[in-house]
């Protein structure tokens, strides 16, 4: 049986760290703020936002919440994004996802300027990921690496395969793991033979948004195996990507849904907006 990964209580030990950091930062005056931007009406990211908000309570950031109309236009939205940019009380901007087909996402991640850029989705974070300087590394990708840390699992030499070649956990996981010594191979939908992949996986991690679609004939024994998909079934239950109860039984390690990546996720994005805090009040020339 594998050893399950706790993201939920190593988040919880991120989260009370990062509690520390805050409260020192208030005894000079400093009280770090999040603002997020949400247009339209989408359940699962009000979901979202409302456990980013709670996370920030929790710890001493000041949130604030910028809900625009499912008919904002890019202007509007580039507009109060070039606000938030100049507002020196605002830390952190995070633009969530999604928004609607009319607008152009890219153009407007395009317009958060990097030393506010909390989900490190930014041309300039990704780049500076790439050639390995530090940077805001995208929240996701940033909660997996964090737990191999914890678990003392070692990338280098490992073969990682990724199943997902979003911009969001795919793309800056390549390069995380790569960082981090492993040969990497990213599969995606139009990858053929998936299995001849999946089966050479020594560490296996799974952002597809399929429930229950990794089976344990895809993998070897003592797989280590990181589930990042978040799949809500008609009863309601959360899922992932990976079929937990049977491949549980011959990975080496394992993430839970919920309670796996999930948590960490957010945990990062706290730890990317107090980081963003302390560079904007120092004087370090990292940006
Ligand atoms: P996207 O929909 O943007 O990307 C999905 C990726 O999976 C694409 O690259 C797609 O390939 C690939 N894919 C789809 N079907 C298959 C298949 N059968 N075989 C191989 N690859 C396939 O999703 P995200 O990256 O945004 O999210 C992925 C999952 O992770 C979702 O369940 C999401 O909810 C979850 N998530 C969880 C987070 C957390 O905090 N735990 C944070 C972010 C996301 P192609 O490019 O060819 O279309």
């Amino acid at each position: 049986m594998a050893v399950i990964i706790d993201g939920k209580a190593l988040a919880k030990k991120i989260r009370e760290n990062l509690k520390k950091e805050c409260e020192e930062l208030k005894q000079k005056g400093i009280i770090p703020k999040l603002a997020v931007i949400m247009v339209g009406d989408n359940p699962a990211s009000k979901v979202y936002v409302k456990n980013k908000s709670k996370a920030c309570e929790e710890i001493g950031i000041n949130y604030e919440e910028y809900l625009l109309e499912e008919n904002t236009t890019q202007e509007q939205l580039i507009d109060l994004i070039q606000n938030l940019n100049k507002d020196k009380t605002v830390n952190g901007i995070l633009l969530q996802s999604p928004i609607p087909d009319h607008l152009n996402i890219n153009q407007a991640i395009k317009a958060i300027t990097y030393s506010k850029d909390v989900d490190g989705f930014t041309p300039s974070s990704i780049g500076k990921l790439m050639i390995g300087e530090d940077t805001f590394i995208s929240c996701t990708p940033y909660g997996v690496i964090k737990m191999f840390e914890e678990y003392n699992i070692d990338l280098t030499g490992k073969n990682v395969v990724i199943l997902g070649r979003s911009n969001i956990v795919g793309k800056p996981l390549l390069q995380c793991c790569l960082n981090k010594n492993a040969t990497v191979t990213v599969c995606h939908s139009k990858t053929k033979d998936l299995i001849e992949y999946t089966k050479r996986a020594d560490i296996l991690i799974a952002a597809i948004g399929k429930s229950k679609f990794v089976k344990k004939e895809m993998l070897k024994d003592g797989v280590v195996v990181i589930d990042v998909g978040i799949n809500r079934g008609e009863d309601g239950k959360l899922t992932g990507d990976v079929d937990f109860d049977e491949v549980e039984k011959i990975a080496s390690y394992i993430t839970p849904v919920p309670g796996g990546v999930g948590p960490m996720t957010i945990a990062m994005l706290m730890n990317n907006v107090i980081k963003a805090t302390n560079i904007q009040y120092s004087n370090t020339k990292l940006f």
